[in-house]
Order: C-alpha cells, then sequence, then structure tokens
C-alpha cells in the first residue's frame, strides 16, 4: 500500500468524541520513547506527523489522522504505568481503555515494544491485558538498528517466552522495525491492507 494522503482529524479525549465515520482505525501504542513517534512519521513520511500528538494538552488524547479518505492513524498515548489488569483498570488511562475495548471501528493495535530491552513488566502486563479484550493486535519491535540483529532476536525470543503461556496455540503477529533505517514499514503496511480487504 502506498501512503498518498496524511490528514490530521482530531484530538478525542474520549470514546464518545472519536470520529463517528465509518473508517476503519489502526492504532498504535506502546510505552513513552519507544519510538512511537518516529514510527509513525517513518510510515507516512511527513517528517513531523507525530509532533501533533506531542503538542501540550494533546499527549493524553487519542490523535486521528485520516490516511488516503480510507483509513484512520490513531496514535494513542504512551503509557508509562504499571497497573493495567482488568481489576486495576483505574490506573490505566481510562478513555484508551475504553477505546481499545469498544471502538467498533478499530481492527488492529499495533502494540510498540523496544527491541534493544528485554521483557518489561509494563509492556506484558499491557498485553495481557489487551489480550483479554479480545482486540487483534500485531507485536512491533522497535529501534532494531541500534544492535545487532542477533541480540534483538534475542529480546524478540525472551518476549514470546513470557507470553507463550496465553497464546498456547498463536502467538500474535511480530513485526520488526527501524524507523532510521524503514526495515518494517512495509511489512506494518502489508498488514494493514490485508485487514482493509478481509
Ligand atoms: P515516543 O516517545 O514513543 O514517541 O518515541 P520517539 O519517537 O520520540 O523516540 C524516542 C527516542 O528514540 C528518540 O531519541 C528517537 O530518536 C529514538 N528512536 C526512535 N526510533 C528509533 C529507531 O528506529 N532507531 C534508533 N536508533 N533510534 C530511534
Amino acid at each position: 500500500m502506498k501512503i498518498i494522503k496524511v490528514e490530521f482529524d482530531r484530538s478525542s479525549p474520549d470514546l464518545a468524541s472519536c470520529p463517528q465515520s465509518l473508517r476503519p482505525d489502526f492504532a498504535f501504542i506502546g510505552r513513552s520513547n519507544v519510538g512511537k513517534s518516529s514510527l509513525i512519521n517513518a510510515l507516512t513520511r511527513k517528517k513531523d506527523l507525530a509532533k501533533v500528538s506531542d503538542l501540550p494538552g494533546k499527549t493524553k488524547l487519542l490523535n486521528f489522522f485520516v490516511i488516503n479518505n480510507a483509513w484512520h492513524l490513531v496514535d494513542l498515548p504512551g503509557y508509562g504505568f504499571a497497573k493495567v489488569t482488568k481489576d486495576q483498570r483505574a490506573d490505566f488511562n481510562e478513555s484508551v481503555a475504553d477505546y481499545l475495548d469498544n471502538r467498533e471501528n478499530l481492527l488492529c493495535v499495533f502494540v510498540l515494544i523496544d527491541s534493544n530491552l528485554p521483557p518489561q513488566r509494563i509492556d506484558l502486563q499491557f498485553l495481557e491485558w489487551l489480550g483479554s479484550t479480545g482486540t487483534p493486535f500485531v507485536l512491533v519491535f522497535t529501534k532494531a538498528d541500534k544492535q545487532s540483529a542477533v541480540k534483538a532476536q534475542a529480546n524478540i525470543e525472551l518476549f514470546k517466552k513470557e507470553i507463550t503461556p496465553w497464546w498456547p496455540d498463536e502467538l500474535p503477529g511480530i513485526i520488526v522495525t527501524s524507523s532510521k533505517t524503514g526495515d518494517g514499514r512495509n511489512d506494518i503496511l502489508a498488514v494493514i491492507a490485508e485487514t482493509l480487504k478481509s
């Protein structure tokens, strides 16, 4: 898929104020500093697109971009907390949880994980919660250029091992990316194109 047109739509504080259009959503989320803005800029080939989401007052909002007049790229607030299981939901950004659990347009969430780090509790807890909602997602390992492919792969294997007990039959899809080299960009776009077709 080629990204031809990118337009900022809106910043929504909650599910009720998300766009009412029928366009499907593809959302991006991850721990602060995971490389989300860089990845969104690399995907759209717009240098400062995700900056919109970093403007004061917007970092806690759900930022919607319309791509090719056809789908929404949704830049979700980064998480920076530890308790996200269903019982401890209050500690999670309530609007984001509500969006992920209940937004009908949402077709896939790209969950960003830093490939330079061993499995982080915060990511695992978030994934466990996300898995419990039944929302489809893909794991996107970021910053792969920062170390050798072998080391990145070792962290990915550790991560897979941690989550295998939750998905004994089929692990979620995994894409390895670098916003510096552009690696993985086409894989993300291919997932979106495939999902739009099905
Ligand atoms: P965000 O907080 O998740 O939006 O993260 P940013 O996109 O702002 O990136 C955080 C830091 O990681 C910045 O210093 C980026 O330059 C750096 N970074 C992001 N993506 C990559 C990448 O693919 N490779 C490398 N080497 N650095 C990256």
